[in-house]
């Protein structure tokens, strides 16, 4: 049977402040369990893409006035960032966005909530979160704000793990890290979306690493995908690899 999209985003376009147009009519698709790489320099809208989809533009005057967004099939435009969270569509935003005077911990269990199971489930999964980052429970105790760039980065993916997701709209995870650890949160991904079937949408400013670990990419200029195919093609095209993995 035809692989299913779990996401889909129907040549959208966003405004912010009335007047400035960043989005001019992007499309793109996620199939159910894939890793997809969203592409570009700074600037080129990649993270004005993840924001219109989990509806997190007002608060930044940004609005979707073209288009439609599918989640599961169905229109979710409408729907506010905490009604996509309850129903598996979550974004990881870009500076690893953690409470820094919570602890590790602490930052998890805020993850969870918008569950309404108990304590016990929420328990199991924060287990779960410390199985993929041993780290992070060695760490559990510490006070966020002073742990490591990249224990911040694993506590902002694990946080939005507490919420049980099917999808992770992840914004440059690789963004400051060191290549080796840049490798290991990329492993996590991989073996999040091989174990608990999580599909990922990942903006990446880093082709090369996002291209070996995604199965598709998409890349944007200006507001617009300029190109996309499966990842490995992409990898050997002489365009992407003159303009972006800084080879030619
Ligand atoms: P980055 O790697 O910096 O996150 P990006 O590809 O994610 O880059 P966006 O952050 O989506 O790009 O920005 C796309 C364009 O929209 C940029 O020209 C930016 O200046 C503009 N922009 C972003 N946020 C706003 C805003 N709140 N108001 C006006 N313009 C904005």
């Amino acid at each position: 049977s035809p692989q299913r999209n779990i996401l889909a985003v129907n040549n959208i376009e966003v405004i912010y402040d009335h007047v400035i147009l960043v989005l001019k009519g992007v499309s793109l698709t996620v199939p159910e369990g894939g890793i997809v790489a969203l592409l570009g320099a700074n600037g080129a809208g990649k993270t004005t893409t993840l924001k219109a989809i989990s509806n997190l533009l007002r608060s930044e005057r940004g609005e979707v006035t073209k288009g439609s967004i599918e989640f599961e099939g169905a229109r979710i435009e409408a729907q506010t960032a905490n009604e996509l969270v309850r129903r598996g569509c979550i974004q990881v935003m870009e500076g690893r966005h953690c409470f820094g005077h919570l602890t590790i911990e602490e930052n998890l269990l805020t993850g969870a909530f918008t569950r309404r199971d108990g304590h016990a489930a929420i328990k199991h999964d924060m287990e779960m979160v410390y199985d993929y980052f041993p780290r992070l429970r060695e760490r559990r105790s510490s006070q966020a704000g002073y742990t490591s760039g990249g224990e911040q980065q694993m506590t902002a993916i694990g946080r939005a793990l507490m919420s049980r997701p099917k999808m992770i709209l992840l914004d440059e995870p690789s963004m400051g890290l060191a290549p080796q650890l840049q490798e290991e949160i990329f492993e996590i991904v991989k073996k999040l979306n091989r174990q608990e079937g999580v599909s990922f949408l990942l903006a990446e400013q880093n082709t090369n690493i996002a291209l070996r670990y995604a199965t598709y990419g998409y890349i944007l200029e200006s507001g617009r995908i300029v190109m996309d195919g499966v990842a490995k093609d992409l990898r050997e095209n002489e365009d992407v690899k003159e303009f972006y993995l800084g080879v030619g």
